[in-house]
C-alpha cells in the first residue's frame, strides 16, 4: 500500500511517516497543497492522508484534484477538532473518512485498515486467504498451512499487494509503484530480489505447490 502524507508541520508529517513505514506502508510526504498536487500527478496512491489547513493551495482544493484524478484512492482528511463544519465539507468534497487533530497514531493505523477493507470482500472477510496461505492485515501476520512466516516489511507488503489481487498478473512497475515509495529506483533489480527472498519464505520446507510464479515477459503472479 503506498500513501501520500499532506502535512505542513515538519515534525508531524515525519513521525507520522515513519510510523506509517514501520507498519510495512510505502510512504510519500508533500508539505504543501502544492506539493500534494505535484505527487499525486506523479504517482497513483491508494491512499491519501490530508491535512485540511495547509499554505498554498488548502486541503480542500487538493481533496478534490484528488478525487478527480484518481476515484480508487482513498482520502482521509485530518482536521482541527472543534470544526465541524469543515469535516462535513470534507465528506462534500471527497474525504472518505476525517481525523481530528491531535490524534493517535494507532487510531490513524486503525482506520486507514478500515477504509482499505471497505467495499470489498475483506469487509466480511477481515483475513486473507489464498489456498493454505493467510494473511491478517490487522495483525500484519501471516502464516501457511497453520505455520507463522516472519517478513520484513517490503516483503510483508508486496505479499499483500498480491493477495489482494489474487488473479491478476502483477508488473515490476505495479509494485515499485505500490510497494515502493519515491526513493525506489526502477533501474534496480530491488523487486526481482524482494520476490526472490518472499518466495523461499512462503515455499521452502512446505508441501504442496508454491505461490508467486513468474509470467515471463509480465511480471507475476500469486
Ligand atoms: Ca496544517
Amino acid at each position: 500500500m503506498r500513501l501520500l502524507v499532506v502535512e505542513d508541520e515538519t515534525p508531524i508529517a515525519d513521525a507520522v511517516a515513519r510510523a506509517l513505514r514501520r507498519n510495512g506502508y510505502a510512504v510519500d510526504v508533500a508539505y504543501d497543497g502544492h506539493q500534494a498536487l505535484g505527487a499525486a500527478a506523479d504517482s497513483d496512491y491508494d491512499a491519501v492522508l490530508l491535512d485540511l489547513n495547509l499554505p498554498g493551495v488548502d486541503g480542500m482544493t487538493v481533496c478534490r484534484e484528488i478525487r478527480t484524478a484518481q476515484p480508487s484512492c482513498y482520502i482521509l482528511m485530518v482536521t482541527a477538532r472543534s470544526a465541524v463544519g469543515d469535516r462535513i465539507a470534507g465528506l462534500d468534497a471527497g474525504a472518505d473518512d476525517y481525523l481530528a487533530k491531535p490524534f493517535d497514531l494507532d487510531e490513524l493505523q486503525a482506520r486507514l485498515r478500515a477504509l482499505f477493507r471497505r467495499d470489498r470482500a475483506e469487509a466480511r472477510q477481515p483475513v486473507l486467504e489464498h489456498a493454505d496461505l493467510l494473511l491478517d492485515p490487522a495483525r500484519q501476520r501471516v502464516t501457511r498451512a497453520g505455520v507463522e512466516i516472519t517478513l520484513n516489511r517490503k516483503e510483508y507488503g508486496i505479499l499483500e499487494y498480491f493477495m489482494r489481487r489474487p488473479d491478476r498478473i502483477v508488473s515490476q512497475e505495479d509494485l515499485l509503484e505500490h510497494v515502493w515509495d519515491r526513493e525506489a529506483d526502477p533501474f534496480t533489480n530491488t523487486v526481482r530480489v524482494h520476490i526472490m527472498k518472499l518466495r523461499r519464505k512462503i515455499n521452502d520446507g512446505f508441501d504442496g505447490p508454491p505461490h508467486i510464479h513468474t509470467v515471463i515477459g509480465r511480471g507475476y503472479r500469486l
